[in-house]
């Protein structure tokens, strides 16, 4: 999508397919294996609606997850990621689902009435732990989202809080967990029936 108006013409302009996939053919490159990755991601799952029939979020949260969503899966961040080039291309066993599915896991799981708990499949199926943030995947990206710094690293701050805060760990023992998200009933109503 870049313009020729922007780049130097007087210099060899280079032109090539993407390296984490195997090639079809010329720039073509199969990249089917990021469409096996979305699928294992739950879908959104919003809690029950108020009493009169709406749901309320702060606007705020709203712009939040709306950075995330304008990605158009180009998958240039999972062609610059290097734990997927080292861990999908050599056939590695233990998978990474790369930024891309990080950002999308975040659309879901920062939405202010998702309910659904996505933290098992992050630690233990997407294995972010492997992203040692290195932004690669961030200066590349098209549509200019901050994929580490507004999506991964937070999302990687839940892990840690669910599954290696002693604190957390022991409040849950005594008091259980807290699956629905509070409603905040004094927020302008920006979501009314769809
Ligand atoms: S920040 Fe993480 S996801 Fe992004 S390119 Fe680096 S290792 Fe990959
Ligand atoms: S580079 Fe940006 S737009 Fe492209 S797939 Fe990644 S997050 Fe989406």
């Amino acid at each position: 999508m870049t313009r020729m108006e922007t780049v130097p013409t007087d210099q060899p302009i280079t032109l090539q397919p993407m390296k984490s996939f195997p090639i079809i053919k010329d720039l073509v490159t199969d990249v089917s294996w990021n469409y096996k990755v979305n699928k294992m991601i739950p879908p959104f799952k919003p809690r029950a609606r108020e009493a009169d029939g709406t749901w309320r979020m702060a606007q705020e949260e709203v712009d939040r997850v709306q950075e995330f969503r304008k990605c158009i899966e180009c998958f240039l961040c999972q062609d610059v990621c290097h734990i997927i080039r080292d861990h999908h291309m050599n056939g590695d066993k233990e998978m990474f689902g790369g930024p891309r599915f990080m950002i999308r896991v975040a659309s879901l799981d920062m939405h202010p009435l998702d309910t659904v708990n996505r933290l098992p499949l992050l630690k233990n199926d997407l294995n972010i732990g492997l992203c040692n943030i290195t932004k690669c995947c961030t200066e590349v990206c098209p549509e200019h989202i901050h994929i580490t710094d507004n999506g991964i690293i937070p999302l990687k701050e839940r892990v840690a809080d669910e599954y290696y805060d002693p604190i957390l760990w022991l409040w849950r023992k005594v008091f259980g967990r807290k699956e629905e998200r509070q409603t905040l009933k004094e927020l302008p109503v920006v979501a009314a029936k769809p």
